[in-house]
């Protein structure tokens, strides 16, 4: 066996618990989601590594996780038979931030002042630390399944923690016990009735039943069946139990802005209980960030990286319960099961179904889905060919009528082209940043005649124009770009051009054309501009400005 060990958190996690040890932010029962759902993981994992090694179950197949109260010792044990974790386990799971969510929340708070920090504590989950928020002390005592030794975690949360073999007569037979030693404030936790009340309201429908101890000498009672929410039928849930439950699988702190629940039966049978979160992950555009629905088969975990959603859809949080796979689903299996693809397909469908329902009936919670998604939806443009049409449906646009502003609302294509000039053959935009590109000169031309051009300020933007898209048989064009031939267009604000101010302008075309040389391709006159006298863009045929800027930039 190993010597104990003193070592220092990780710069990020020392950070963290700086920041929650000084959070003035009132919500402190957070800690107790965060611990019970990490017990219900860790028993999920359990049965699923039981699946191929069903020794591992013991005497002891039962899933459950107790809450221990000694009001005298001011202590609150929150112990698992799930897992467990093994010294080494230990040193990586609670000494260094893994989770991408929490690594980007700190690079968040990391800008912005501590104040701030403590607020945004209340708004993302931060995991294990939290307990910081209400325990002076935090010892973890564990015991991984199958194992024979158990490991002691120890740490006041300043800074340092230990690592040592434990006694085994402190850990669990399997699994994790994780002792709270409350501070002042925390002392309210070790009640009873305070507890029930909490684990009601945020823990009720995790998939592993809770019991709670409140008195040393008492019998376990239980105070949440382990029901998994998804199963149960539409009607016999509430909104609040939804929300209590997306904030526990989502890791999320807000309400959700779209719930969808259903059933498939049929061909392929399985549930799905998925979210669109009210507010946007910080995470949501990091390179790495994946799906984040879960995979159950028969109410057995399986796996939350099976990819459920597209990409443009990885906003979704959620859990997919199938009765059809197998249970010892393999890596090379979700990748290519016939099964899977139906159900991604299903539920993708649904989500967007749901999405338009949304939009129709409430616009305003809609528009907020956009603000938030939006740019992430769009990718889908260009990635999901077959749901091209649905997803434009979908899209919403700021636009010359609009303005940039928050206040000029948003505007669909059908909008768009049902406000077309007559003989107007494209839909226009212009990409860019929005405050600049709304006074772009390019736009003059456009403006005089009334013909409204939509601004797309997304990064994404510039590749799915580009991506042969059209809407009702109008294509993208964009306004940096070739010949706008408004021509057929009647102005609604000023006259022609006379014919001889165009005669003279050949002469002049022809002068610039000479001076400038091969710097640039073409000069013409262009009824783009009204007051403007100038203005560039780019070929027909070659690509837009922007994009051409962003690929510039990416070193192409
Ligand atoms: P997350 O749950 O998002 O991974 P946490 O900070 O809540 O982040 O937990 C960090 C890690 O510690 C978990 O991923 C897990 O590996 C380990 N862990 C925490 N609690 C337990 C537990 N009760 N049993 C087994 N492992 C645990
Ligand atoms: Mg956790």
């Amino acid at each position: 066996t190993a010597a104990p060990e003193s070592r220092t958190f990780e710069a990020d996690v020392a950070k963290l618990l700086h920041l929650m040890v000084h959070s003035v932010y009132s919500d402190r029962d957070v800690f107790l989601r965060e611990l019970i759902s990490n017990a219900a993981d860790a028993c999920e994992k359990l049965r699923y590594e039981a699946i191929t090694t069903p020794d591992l179950l013991g005497e002891d197949p039962k899933a459950r996780i107790t809450l221990f109260i000694d009001t005298e010792a001011g202590r609150l044990t929150i112990e698992d038979n799930g897992i467990g974790m093994s010294r080494e386990e230990m040193v990586e799971a609670l000494g260094t931030i893994a989770r991408s969510g929490t690594k980007a929340f700190m690079e968040r708070i990391e800008a912005a002042q501590a104040g701030e920090g403590a607020q945004l504590i209340g708004q993302f989950g931060v995991g294990f630390y939290s307990a910081f928020m209400v325990a002076d002390q935090v010892d973890v005592y564990s015991r991984r399944a199958g194992a024979e030794g158990a490991a002691h975690w120890s740490s006041d949360g300043k800074g340092a923690y230990t690592v040592e073999d434990a006694d085994v007569s402190l850990a669990p037979a399997r699994g994790t016990r994780v002792v709270l030693t409350l501070n002042e404030d925390g002392k309210t936790y070790a009640d009873h009735f305070t507890l029930e009340r909490i684990v009601k309201q945020q823990s009720g429908h995790v998939p592993v039943p809770i019991y709670i101890v409140p008195r040393p000498e008492d019998e376990p009672q239980e105070i949440a069946d382990g029901v998994a929410l998804w199963t149960k039928s539409k009607t016999e849930i509430s909104t609040e139990e939804y929300a209590d439950f997306y904030r526990s699988v989502a890791g999320q702190f807000d309400n959700p802005a779209l719930t969808v629940h259903f059933r498939a039966e049929g061909r392929h049978e399985y549930s799905a209980l998925v979210f669109v979160p009210g507010i946007a992950p910080f995470d949501l555009f990091d390179a790495d960030r994946t799906g984040r629905v879960k995979l159950y088969v028969k109410r057995v975990f399986i796996t939350d990286d099976a990819e459920i959603m597209p990409r443009y859809l990885r906003f979704v949080r959620g859990v997919v319960d199938s009765a059809d796979l197998p249970l010892n689903l393999s890596r090379e299996m979700l990748q290519d099961s016939a099964i899977l693809t139906a159900i991604r397909k299903g539920v993708t469908g649904r989500v967007l179904t749901e999405l338009e329902k949304l939009s129709q009936n409430d616009a305003e919670a809609y528009a907020g889905v956009w603000s938030n998604f939006g740019p992430v939806l769009k990718e889908g443009l260009y990635e999901d060919y077959e749901r091209r049409p649905q997803l434009l449906g979908l899209s919403r646009f700021k636009s010359t009528t609009t303005g940039a502003g928050a206040e000029g609302g948003w505007r669909t294509l059908k909008d768009y082209v049902a406000d077309c000039k007559e003989n107007q053959t494209a839909i226009y935009y212009i990409t860019g940043d929005l405050a600049r590109i709304e006074h772009a000169p390019q736009l003059e031309g456009f403006r005089a005649r009334g013909v409204e051009v939509l601004l797309l300020p997304d990064q994404v933007d510039s590749f799915w124009v580009t991506a042969g898209v059209d809407y009702e048989g109008k294509p993208f064009k964009s306004v940096t770009q070739g010949a706008a031939d408004l021509s057929l267009i009647p102005l609604t604000e000023k006259d022609e051009t006379p014919a001889a101010e165009a005669e003279a302008a050949q002469d002049f075309i022809a002068f610039v054309k000479e001076t400038l040389a091969d710097e640039v391709a073409d000069v013409r006159a262009s009824d783009r501009m009204t007051t403007s006298a100038v203005c560039l863009v780019a070929q027909d045929v070659g690509i837009d400005r922007r994009l051409e800027k962003l690929l510039a930039g990416a070193g192409r």
